[in-house]
């Protein structure tokens, strides 16, 4: 979508949050009036669309699906052109406080604003011509020495977390698309560039990546835990080098919670945006104690509390009564079987590591962690847990803002319906154009469709609302 275009209405809080109770929601473009107009309740049934311009009005903002009173606001109405953007523009002052202030915000974008981007609003000032491009950098100035952090804050979630799993979901839309093409313009290849259940399959994981988003994001909350995976099995098995092998490529940065136990080592990584607190009792080495007792003890320890086990067993030497002893204090809990060292040929078979360990994984896996072999299947299947729902972090893990719900919504939302169309045997034109949708708002999210034009990259330095 290009932030240039003018006939849609965007919305905003354009005040800085947390502070005082006041708050206003500002909205700019045709449809302003109108929007507000229909969750606005005055007590002397005055419409917002019959009022002279510049003018303020008292009332209260009302959810018009359930009738709720939301906020006790004062509505200013300013018609285009003497406004900020040289747009019709309505600004709703709340008094309730940040709750109110971003429900009135929701339910705007609900009767049809889109949420702004960074700058929009003063980028529209200076697309309509209202300001020259060096005072629009001087309102940057002055809002960045306010909003620093935010920025920080709200970079850093750009390019972390958050904008990794939109960035992987997009390519593989894009890749859809690019199948989708070949078989418009080689219609006889359709099948073998795509296969429908292919194309389906696919769309659902990309809709269910962005549902997932959406309920495990909350905005301004602090993220403290992904999900805990401990990795547990008797001395050299493979533990760390597993951890290790992990760690290399997808080490999360996180930062360090103080208090954590020494006899296991703790580590993050961070599959598809999803961060994973790995847990491994390899720091500790036996003494000469009881051997077994002192595994089990461990294992179970590192087991405690997760919300899943990777269970590890030594393909290169029999089963052990203490693999035994491991697994039946396991039993019960959800487990992925890691067959290890898989590079030195099988002592045994998955099944009959089954039999005698008596328990039924989510996944049994053949891997080499020395040699990176199956690894990739490992993290597959560690994230196709949680995209199925079968591993749900406790806590939310993203930080999202209004404006970023609103698209990931968006997007959802798209995808769905180019779901339909496949399942209704549409033509390959329209789901075109409903993969180019859903990737374009994507693209919203990660700041990928945006050009390096001058111009846009200073809007998009704005804070939202300015
Ligand atoms: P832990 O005690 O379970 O943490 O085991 P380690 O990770 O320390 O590994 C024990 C030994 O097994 C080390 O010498 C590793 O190099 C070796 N090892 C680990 N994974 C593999 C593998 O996939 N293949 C082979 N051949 N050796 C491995």
């Amino acid at each position: 979508m290009s932030r240039a275009l003018l006939d849609d209405t965007i919305a905003a809080i354009s005040t800085p949050l947390g502070e005082g109770g006041i708050g206003i929601v500002r909205l700019s473009g045709p449809r302003a009036v109108e929007i507000v107009d229909r969750v606005f309740r005055s007590p002397k049934g005055i419409s917002l669309k019959d009022v002279p311009s510049h003018t303020l009005h008292y009332g209260l903002i009302i959810d018009p699906a359930t009738g709720t009173r939301v906020d006790e606001v004062l509505v200013s109405v300013m018609r285009a052109p003497r406004t900020y953007t040289r747009e019709d523009v309505v600004e709703i002052n709340c008094h309730g406080g940040i709750v109110p202030l971003r429900r009135v915000l929701e339910l705007v974008l609900k009767q049809g604003a889109r949420a702004a981007a960074p700058g929009e609003f003063t980028e529209r000032a200076f697309l309509n011509g209202r300001i020259s491009i060096d005072q629009a950098e001087a309102v940057l100035d002055i809002i960045r020495a306010k909003t620093d952090l935010g920025l920080e804050l709200s970079l850093e979630r750009l390019e972390g977390r958050f904008s990794r799993p939109i960035k992987k979901i997009r390519a593989k839309l894009l890749g859809l698309l690019a199948g989708i093409e070949v078989g418009i313009d080689f219609p006889d290849y359709e099948e073998e560039a795509l296969p429908r259940e292919e194309l389906i399959r696919d769309l659902e994981n990309a809709r269910r990546q962005v549902e997932y988003l959406l309920k495990h994001g909350r905005d301004g909350r602090i993220i403290r835990e992904g999900l805990q995976v401990a990795i547990v099995g008797r001395p050299n098995v493979g533990k760390s080098t597993l951890l290790n092998a992990l760690l290399q490529e997808n080490r999360a940065i996180v930062t360090p919670v103080p208090g954590t136990t020494r006899d296991r080592i703790e580590e993050w990584v961070e599959l598809e945006g999803v961060p994973f607190k790995l847990i491994d009792t390899a720091g500790v080495r036996q003494v000469q104690e009881d051997v077994e007792r002192i595994g089990v003890e461990l294992a179970l320890k590192a087991a405690e509390g997760a919300d899943l086990v990777l269970l590890m067993l030594d393909l290169g030497a029999p089963l052990t009564s203490e693999d035994r002893a491991i697994a039946a204090r396991l039993r019960g809990k959800r487990t992925v079987l890691l067959l290890n060292k898989l590079d030195l040929g099988r002592n045994f078979t998955a099944e009959e590591a089954l039999r005698a360990l008596r328990i039924e994984p989510e996944a049994v896996l053949e891997i080499s962690a020395e040699f990176g072999e199956g690894l990739e299947e490992l993290k597959g299947k560690l994230i196709g847990l949680v995209w199925e729902g079968r591993l749900e972090p406790r806590e939310d893990i993203f930080l999202l803002n209004i404006r970023e719900r609103d698209l990931l919504q968006r997007a959802g939302e798209a995808l769905k319906e180019v779901l339909a169309n496949v399942r209704e045997g549409a033509t390959l034109d329209l789901l075109a154009v409903g993969l180019e949708e859903a990737l374009e708002i994507l693209g919203e999210l990660t700041g990928e469709n945006l050009s390096e034009e001058v111009i846009e990259r200073i809007f998009s330095d704005f804070c939202v609302g300015k």
